[in-house]
């Protein structure tokens, strides 16, 4: 009996010294100290540190700055640095050809690595509707129709796509709207996201300065290309150029499209298009781009070989074509913030000589809005020295709220996933006793589905790694010139990297 009560007495002893000893270092974290990593990534001079550009380079030096004077181990040889490459397309050149019209503007994008010629027919489909496409043949053609604009062309083209065969358009947009919009930009982009993605625009033509910025800003990164058999190929023209694919001018194919509609014949079959050549060049000619995963670690005691992730991304979208920076402070220098604060606090208790069960490691990632490449490159090259991976923490967009309504204030979505679902309720002890958030268990966006691919955690997700997600959820300045640093929630997101802090002290000591 006695004894049973000296054992309770000691495990009653640890446990509290354990928890005071974690209290304080969470104490240290403030808001003066998590809002100076946001001041700095998210700054001007950072230009929203796009993968590949300057800025990003500086969060590379800021981030291992700090690691280097925490003195943090590194898995690798020489530095904190994992690099990797990713690959950006230099233009390719794909005209249209008929005999009397040399070169056509255009923006041509596609899916595959392809250098060759074809000759082909163009048909006239009309606005692109299903009355003008009933008894229309367009077998072994290049399908061209008039449209409003991108948007509703890439709705015709995802409604007319067949599968297993090449898929080849022609859409005649009216001369003022080959200029972009960049909500039309991304609509093209997410289309083609899966493709390789290019385009061409002839020098001197029409429009050719928007179509310059349109190249500048969307390029494709494709390191881990997503392979696809799909022959997918659009070209953008402006509709003056109609009358060298069809011999009638805009106005005409139009008047006979709005007649169309309403005839039970199909008046577009009378329209026969010009032999056109097709001249694709889209051999890989790349430009190699070397960017880098930033890690370093604290090595456990007693199951040093179980490793917990605390992991976050530090690039952003970078600049827009008007020149406009993307600071990127909630997405997410507020993640990497975090990274960089729990770094500290756990390397200055090791300092005092407190031993950590598990080891920790802190990774801030490359190319996450690229396409989640360096969490990607991470899982494929796992520092395989340090053991197995116990739980992968991730933040992503901490420090603001959800849908920037005030009901969210103090809200953290807290999400888990292939096991680590059973490591939310410790975020929620820890939160109850310290924090004093309001920890939502749901992800904080609309469709789960798109929570599961939406960042970092995805890539450990599919090895079955269990993995954490802290987020305040999406904002309408989310990916604009907005997200700047005045805007984030500082009282909450300082209390939020302690709840995270907390937890992760007692997953690693658990
Ligand atoms: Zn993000």
């Amino acid at each position: 009996m006695r004894r049973l009560t000296f054992y309770f007495t000691i495990v009653l002893f640890v446990f509290s010294t354990t928890v005071n000893a974690q209290s304080q270092y969470a104490k240290n974290i403030t808001i003066e100290s998590v809002k100076a990593h946001i001041d700095t990534l998210a700054s001007e001079s950072m230009k929203g540190r796009d993968t590949g550009s300057e800025g990003m380079e500086m969060a590379v030096q800021y981030i291992s700055n700090i690691f280097n004077e925490l003195e943090l181990k590194s898995p690798f040889q020489d530095n904190y640095f994992q690099p990797f490459n990713l690959y950006k397309y230099k233009n390719g050149v794909s005209t249209i050809q008929n005999p009397s019209y040399l070169y056509f503007p255009s923006v041509y994008s596609g899916s595959k690595d392809v250098n060759d010629s074809i000759i082909i027919k163009p048909v006239f489909a009309g606005f692109g509707s299903p009355k003008d496409f009933e008894n229309l043949d367009t077998k072994n053609k290049i399908i061209t129709f008039i449209a409003d604009d991108v948007k509703s062309a890439l709705e015709c083209i995802n409604q007319n796509l067949k599968p297993n065969k090449p898929n080849y358009f022609i859409v005649a947009l009216p001369s003022g709207k080959i200029n972009f919009k960049d909500s039309e930009i991304q609509q093209l982009n997410s289309f083609i996201k899966l493709y390789v993605f290019d385009y061409y625009a002839q020098e001197s033509m029409m429009d050719s300065i928007e179509l310059q910025k349109f190249r500048n800003t969307y390029s494709v990164f494709t390191d881990l290309r997503i392979n696809s058999d799909e022959d997918i190929r659009v070209f953008f023209i402006t509709q003056n150029w109609l009358t060298a694919l069809f011999g009638k001018d805009a106005k005409d194919l139009i008047r006979i499209s709005k007649e169309n509609q309403k005839s039970n014949k199909n008046l577009l079959n009378r329209i026969t298009g010009f032999e056109i050549q097709l001249q694709i060049d889209f051999s890989p000619r790349l430009d190699t781009i070397t960017t880098k995963n930033v890690v370093g670690y604290i090595e456990g005691s007693e199951l040093k070989n179980e490793y917990v992730i605390v992991g976050a991304h530090y690039d952003h979208v970078g600049v827009n074509s008007d020149s406009t920076i993307n600071y990127g402070a909630d997405d997410n220098a507020s993640g990497t913030g975090a990274v960089l604060e729990l770094a500290k606090q756990f390397m200055q208790a090791k300092r005092d000589g407190v031993k950590f069960k598990r080891s920790i490691l802190f990774v801030t990632f490359a190319a996450e809005e690229k396409g989640l490449f360096g969490s990607t490159v991470f899982n494929n090259n796992q520092p395989t020295q340090l053991g197995k991976i116990h739980l992968l923490i991730n933040m992503d967009m901490i420090g603001r709220n959800n849908s920037n309504k005030e009901k969210y204030n103090n809200t953290i979505f807290v999400t888990g996933w292939k096991g680590g679902n059973k490591y939310k309720k410790i975020a929620r002890q820890e939160n109850r006793s310290n924090t004093n958030l309001r920890v939502d268990f749901t992800p904080g966006l609309k469709k789960r589905f798109t929570w599961k691919y939406s960042s970092d955690h995805y890539p450990f997700a599919t090895k079955n790694i269990p993995v954490l997600v802290f987020f305040t959820g999406l904002h309408p300045d989310y990916h604009t010139p907005r997200d700047t640093p005045d805007k984030i929630n500082y009282d909450k997101y300082h209390r939020i990297v302690k709840l995270i802090f907390e937890t992760t002290w007692e997953v690693v000591n658990k």
